[in-house]
């Protein structure tokens, strides 16, 4: 088989970004009109493409939201002490993350409980033996160098550090990020947290409710909250992401809130479109292909624009599920389990698009597979590919095979601690036992492509200027979009359903 023309293949995916992360899509918010403009161009491209439509409303999967929203100006939030009350300035040193459980006053003394993990696997526990009754829990986002990165990753999400602090009676959670491990920056997390928060409309009978309160708060302002309580923040600063637990201790003063939050409902669609397989076997096994659609939408203006176009974050993703649609549809090629290409909404909210699919598929059948791609980064070209999951299930041995057929080198996370196995839409599947990966261009560290990454992380990722005035190699979007479909093709012929492999941690959640 001969390669495909790279630069027509990479001016046409560049065609749907431009589309997608134009001004006119207003980012892509969540329950807005822009999101429903992207929302029928995906189906319009897909019907093209063939697809049959599969969201139960044409292509269209309705979901509900709830939407909670800070109103800044009529919160706050201060630290309280035997020498008085110290203001904290929102979204200079916090920020509080409202949801539809945040309650309006809250007074509480506070806990530094390390990462806040529970582990029972490895018998780690950052909670045992503290006393968090009616308290609230300080924590880093992280976990030690001695549990393995998939592990700890799993372990803080939302739903498991929730469901751990309400059985310890806590009522609310402080949440800082290591500032050396290269994120998205306190300023852009503060501003975030002004936009309409959501969750899905309603929550099964295991699913743990949010905190009564939750915050923020600016890694760099770490020694306001430990004053008086015998550590420091270098101290703390300097053993994060080493091996074994931090220190756990009380701090000295309280913290009092007031949450001022507006409340509304929202709905809007998942995008699902399916190629039937050929095979009468296997067509009721469905291989999942999946990108969020969101965005941001417009928010807190920077440098002077408003709106949060979300060209790599990830109308890059949903591009690439477009073009392998429109090139199977071209070449008559039909694998024998069925294909569904899904473009969610709510990944931006907290992965609820993909959350409200994986557990009322609009597909008749058993989903065994999802491969997803959030923000692939074809910042530069194209000689590693990077799979979060890759250990995990037998999908990593087919990216493997695959990716060493097209020249390349195939790693898993470089950076661990960034926990991007469960930051993205795969996790919900991978929840509901289905093997899944999360595929993007790799790079290695230390490596001038390493420097591109985090130079967009930095600069551009969740801001107005993810657009589509950024460098872009084309080529390298070219080629992992066809090695994507190669990886769907594969999992979609093979003989076998994909499995989780025999040590594989997510193996607990398998039906
Ligand atoms: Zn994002």
């Amino acid at each position: 088989m001969s390669d495909p023309d790279w630069t027509a293949l990479g001016r046409s995916w560049w065609s749907h970004v431009q589309v997608l992360a134009d001004d006119s899509m207003e980012g892509r918010g969540t329950g807005t009109a822009g999101f429903q403009r992207a929302a029928e161009y995906v189906a319009r491209q897909f019907q093209a493409a063939g697809l049959e439509p599969a969201g139960g409303s044409g292509y269209l999967q309705s979901v509900e939201f709830q939407v909670s929203q800070l109103d800044e100006a009529a919160s706050s939030l201060a630290l309280v002490g035997p020498a008085g009350v110290e203001p904290l300035r929102l979204r200079e040193d916090a920020q509080i993350a409202v949801t539809s459980e945040t309650v309006p006053d809250l007074d509480a003394e506070v806990v530094f409980v390390g990462y806040c993990l529970e582990v029972p696997e490895y018998g780690y526990s950052d909670l045992a033996g503290l006393d968090l009754k009616g308290k609230l829990a300080v924590m880093f986002i992280g976990g030690p160098s001695d549990i393995p990165g998939p592990i700890k990753a799993h372990y803080q999400s939302f739903s498991e550090r929730y469901r751990n602090l309400r059985k310890a009676g806590a009522v609310g959670s402080v949440v800082m990020s290591d500032p050396k491990v290269p994120d998205l920056p306190w300023p852009r997390v503060a501003t975030g947290l002004l936009m309409p928060r959501m969750e899905l409309a309603e929550y099964g009978p295991e699913e743990p409710r949010p905190m009564p309160l939750a915050i923020s708060f600016n890694p760099a302002r770490l020694d306001l909250l430990l004053a008086g309580s015998g550590h420091t923040a270098a101290e703390i600063l300097g053993r994060l992401g080493g091996p074994g637990h931090l220190p756990r201790f009380p701090l000295a003063r309280r913290i009092r809130a007031h949450a001022a939050v507006r409340r509304s409902t929202a709905h809007c669609s998942n995008v699902v479109g399916v190629l039937p397989g050929h095979d009468p076997a296997l067509r009721q096994e469905y291989v999942v292909g999946s990108a969020h659609l969101d965005h941001l939408g417009v928010g807190e203006p920077i440098n002077g624009d408003r709106i949060y176009s979300g060209a790599m974050d990830n109308a890059s993703g949903v591009a690439t599920l477009i073009e392998i649609a429109r090139r199977m549809h071209e070449s008559g090629e039909r694998p024998k389990r069925s294909l569904v290409f899904l473009a969610v909404t709510g990944e931006e909210k907290g992965l609820l698009g993909s959350a409200y699919f994986a557990k009322h598929p609009s597909v008749t059948g058993r989903v065994v597979a999802d491969l997803n791609m959030d923000m692939f980064m074809p910042l530069h070209p194209m000689k590693y590919l990077e799979v979060q999951g890759l250990d995990e299930s037998t999908l990593g041995a087919d990216a493997r095979a695959l990716g060493a057929q097209a020249g390349l080198g195939v790693h898993a996370d470089p950076v661990p601690d960034r926990v991007l196995f469960i930051r993205s839409d795969q996790y919900n599947f991978v929840k509901a036992g289905v093997p899944s990966l999360m595929l993007s261009v790799g790079y290695q560290p230390g490596s001038p492509e390493e420097e591109n990454v985090n130079h967009f992380l930095h600069n551009r990722y969740h801001s107005p200027a993810d657009d589509l005035d950024q460098p872009v190699d084309l080529v390298a979007a070219a080629q992992f979009t066809d090695l994507l479909g190669r990886i769907l093709t594969r999992v979609a012929n093979a003989p076998t359903r994909p499995a989780w492999n025999a040590d594989s941690f997510f193996r607990k959640f398998a039906k």
